[in-house]
C-alpha cells in the first residue's frame, strides 16, 4: 500500500477512536438508548470507513419509534418529496434515508434494527467508492438482473440498494451465508472492500516505526 497516503491517513486520523468518529456524526438523537445502538451497529464498520464519512462530513439522525423520516430537518426538501423506488413510496413509509446534500451526507435512521442502521449506513459509505469499484459493481448488479437472483426483492431497485443490501448482510454470519449462496461474486467483492479498508485501519492507527518513543 501506497506509504505516503497512509501517512497522510495516519496525520488525518489524528489517533481518534471508533467511538469519537461515530460520536462526531450523530446530530439527534432521541435517547441515550437509541444512540448506543447505533455505536453498537457502526462499530462493525472499519475505521477507516467512518473517518472518510465522519470527515465528509456525514450527519446522522436517530428517529424514535413512530417519529417520521421527513421530521428530520438535516433533509433537503427534495427527498421529502420525492417517490423512492420502483413502488413510488413516500420517505415517510421508509425506515431509513441517505441523501447527499450539497455539502454533507444526511442518514437518517430509526433505531430499530441493527440491520436497518448498518444497511443505511452502506449508502453512506458507497459515496467514497472508487470508479474502479463502481464499475466492478455496475458489472455484478447487470449479471444480477440477467438471473434475477437477490437477497431480497430490495436490492434489485438499483445499484447502491444491491450494496447496501449486501454489506449489512455481511456483518451477519447467517445472512453473510445467504449472500455467498445467492451471490457469491457480491460476497468476494463486498469482502475485498472490507478487507481492504480494515487494512488500511490497522496502518494507520499504529504508530510507525521509528516515532516511538520511551
Ligand atoms: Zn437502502
Amino acid at each position: 500500500m501506497d506509504q505516503q497516503f497512509l501517512d497522510s491517513m495516519r496525520v488525518r486520523l489524528a489517533g481518534r477512536t471508533k467511538r469519537q468518529l461515530i460520536e462526531e456524526m450523530i446530530v439527534r438523537s432521541p435517547h441515550v438508548g437509541a444512540k448506543e445502538k447505533l455505536h453498537l451497529a457502526l462499530q462493525e464498520y472499519p475505521l477507516f470507513l467512518l473517518m472518510m464519512a465522519r470527515d465528509y462530513p456525514t450527519k446522522i439522525w436517530i428517529l424514535d419509534k413512530g417519529e417520521r423520516p421527513t421530521s428530520a430537518d438535516i433533509l433537503s426538501d427534495g427527498a421529502r418529496q420525492r417517490r423512492w423506488h420502483s413502488r413510488g413510496i413516500h420517505l415517510d413509509q421508509c425506515d431509513g434515508v441517505v441523501d447527499v446534500i450539497d455539502n454533507y451526507v444526511a442518514m437518517v435512521v430509526s433505531w430499530k434494527t441493527l440491520l436497518i442502521i448498518r444497511h443505511e449506513f452502506a449508502h453512506v459509505v458507497t459515496t467514497f467508492f472508487s470508479p474502479k469499484t463502481r464499475s466492478q459493481l455496475a458489472a455484478l448488479f447487470e449479471k444480477a438482473k440477467m438471473r434475477n437472483y437477490f437477497v431480497e426483492p430490495l436490492a434489485a431497485e438499483s445499484l447502491g440498494e444491491y450494496l447496501a443490501c449486501a454489506m449489512s448482510f455481511y456483518f451477519f454470519p447467517d445472512l453473510r451465508e445467504d449472500l455467498r449462496t445467492v451471490d457469491p461474486d457480491l460476497h468476494t467483492l463486498v469482502g475485498g472492500i472490507l478487507a481492504e479498508a480494515e487494512e488500511i485501519s490497522a496502518q494507520i492507527s499504529s504508530v510507525p516505526a521509528g516515532v516511538a518513543g520511551a
